[in-house]
């Protein structure tokens, strides 16, 4: 239950500084005389690592994709049971403001015409206690049915929107700053606190505090702030400005997703990686990167084999690539000071469901539905990290309710039912994880019969997902959906080049940000820095 933040906005002002000083200036050149198997070598392939190899593969780089599991796409994947189809994870992607500078990245690695978006119906339906609210594409749609609900706040309403579209011109104005030219970059980032007044005012504010600057009753601000579920922390501890801009994007550009799952996507980027001329191994668990003079060699996998390359890109997260990849004793002082202090996004459990009917059995044409046991999201985020989901915000996602035959036959129904969830609380011991993995799928499903009476007897199959799933298939800390927590302390990402000669970073954990859009920025971003280096 995330989403995706706009991509025309890939922004925070310290991690701009950051990207800025790696965009070319003072990067040490890394070339090597001696003779290596690979340009660059990625390690995982989800969006960061995929969009990274993408792009590199453009530039004429002979790139190396190693991923641990069978398929590509990390996250970003789908299966297949029987008549039932699931995504993994993607509920929408944000294509950004103006025209989409997503899109754009896609165009430029070679997927967009490999792949056919679709929009998602609606950004979703929120139920609470007593009222629900459409959360409605356009910008005029939404104010006028939150105008229509609270007359009184009016002013405020249009006012807040007035600002998250200030806001998000803002960021897009910092465009420039991921296309790669530093003298751009630097001039841009200097500018930011004479141009860009309005980011620099709500800079260090959470969600809550806008919240109670723009509007009064308290249900309203719990309305307008509905996609705090897909950031993870709640607007008390939420960073406004990542909620700000990914907010204008949905409402304003709609949520997206792939025909045939976000699947798609990862199959055509491991497409066009392949046309290009580079190599993806499955199946193949990166063990070491090889690190010596303080430079990047190459890596070794677990069944021994060793790959040498200039350049690695690093898909895996920090905790993983520094702890392990590279060894504690090899990484430098600051980047363990660093680990230390992230704290990283709270995990996701969940419920996948195949239906004997469709949705329409209940008369929900809905893609998503946010079903809220209270307007209080403090209480709520509370409740589900100690495993009181029936006192939480279920999202309940209708894949099958999209046009694409993909997930079910038309007369029936493929559903996903997400809440938060706190790693620590699953249990080690088989036996307790089942019983711990029984309770919460039978939460979320009676949840799921406040809207859809009677759903237990049309369950025809059945299958959860927890914290450890998450782990399991993309080795994610803690089963980290989004890598690290967006809480307003947090606004600066991992840097994308690391203090390591020739290493860096792509996707969630990293800069700009996470979801399925953020991490092919960073990817892009990733592959930009290698290959001005390498000029
Ligand atoms: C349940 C759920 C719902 C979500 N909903 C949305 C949504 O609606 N919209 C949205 O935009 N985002 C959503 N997200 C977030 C989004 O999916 C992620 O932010 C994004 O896909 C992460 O991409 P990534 O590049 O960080 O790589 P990851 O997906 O984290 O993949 C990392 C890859 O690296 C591989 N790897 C790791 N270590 C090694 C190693 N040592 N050797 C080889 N391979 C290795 C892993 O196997 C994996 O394939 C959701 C996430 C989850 C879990």
């Amino acid at each position: 239950m995330t989403h995706t933040m706009n991509l025309t906005l890939p922004v925070s002002i310290i991690g701009t500084i950051l990207m800025l000083n790696l965009a070319g200036c003072g990067a040490t050149p890394l070339r090597s005389t001696v003779d290596t198997d690979y340009d660059v070598i990625v390690i995982g392939s989800g969006m960061g690592g995929l969009s990274a190899a993408a792009h590199l593969a453009v530039d004429k780089k002979k790139v190396l994709v190693l991923e641990q599991h069978f398929k590509v796409g990390g996250c970003t994947s789908s299966f297949v049971r029987g008549d039932y189809a699931f995504d993994t994870a993607l509920h929408e992607m944000s294509i950004g403001g103006g025209h989409g500078f997503v899109r754009d990245l896609m165009a430029r690695a070679g997927v967009l015409d490999k792949v056919t978006m679709i929009r998602a119906p609606s950004l979703g339906r929120s139920v609470f206690p007593d009222a629900e609210i459409l959360q409605a594409e356009g910008v005029e749609e939404f104010q006028s049915i939150l105008i229509e609900k609270w007359p009184s706040e009016e002013a405020g309403i249009r006012a807040y929107f007035q600002l998250l579209e200030q806001m998000s011109n803002e960021v897009s104005e910092l465009r420039g700053i991921f296309m790669g030219n530093p003298l751009k970059a630097l001039f841009t980032k200097m500018a930011i606190p004479l141009r860009q007044r309005t980011l620099a005012k709500y800079y260090k504010s959470t969600l809550q505090e806008v919240l109670d600057e723009y509007f009064v009753d308290d249900r309203l601000k719990a309305a307008v702030a509905q996609f705090w579920v897909y950031h993870g922390p709640p607007p008390s501890e939420q960073w406004a400005i990542i909620y700000m801009v990914a907010q204008y994007s949905y409402v304003k550009n709609g949520g997206w997703q792939f025909l045939g799952s976000s699947s798609s996507l990862a199959e055509a980027y491991a497409d066009s990686i392949r046309e290009k001329g580079g190599t993806i191994m499955t199946d193949t668990l990166v063990t070491k990167i090889i690190v010596e003079n303080g430079k990047v060699h190459g890596v070794e996998t677990a069944d021994g084999q060793r790959f040498s390359s200039r350049y690695v890109v690093s898909n895996a997260d920090p905790f993983q690539t520094f702890y392990k990849l590279v060894g504690e004793d090899k990484t430098p002082r600051k980047v363990i000071k660093q680990l230390h202090e992230i704290k990283p996004s709270t995990s996701l459990a969940g419920v996948y469901l195949g239906l004997d009917v469709p949705a329409a059995y209940w008369g929900i044409d809905d893609y998503e539905i946010f079903y809220n046991h209270s307007w209080d999201a403090d209480e709520m985020f509370d409740a589900m990290v100690n495993a009181r989901y029936d006192e939480g915000v279920v999202s309940i996602t209708f894949y099958s309710n999209l046009p694409d035959d993909f997930y079910a036959p038309p007369d029936k129904a493929a559903i996903v039912l997400h809440t938060y969830s706190d790693y620590d609380y699953w249990s080690d011991d088989e036996a307790t994880y089942e019983k711990q993995k029984e309770h919460m799928m039978s939460s979320l499903i009676d949840v799921a019969e406040n809207i859809m009476p009677g759903l237990s007897e049309h369950i025809v199959y059945k299958e959860g997902m927890t914290p450890k799933t998450i782990h399991h298939y993309t080795m994610n800390y803690k089963g980290a959906p989004y890598g690290m927590d967006f809480n307003v302390e947090q606004r600066d990402r991992f840097e994308i080049q690391t203090p390591i000669a020739g290493l860096y970073m792509a996707g969630s954990w990293a800069f700009p940000s996470h979801a399925v859009s953020m991490a092919q920025v960073s990817g892009f971003m990733a592959a930009q820095m290698i290959v001005k280096e390498d000029e």
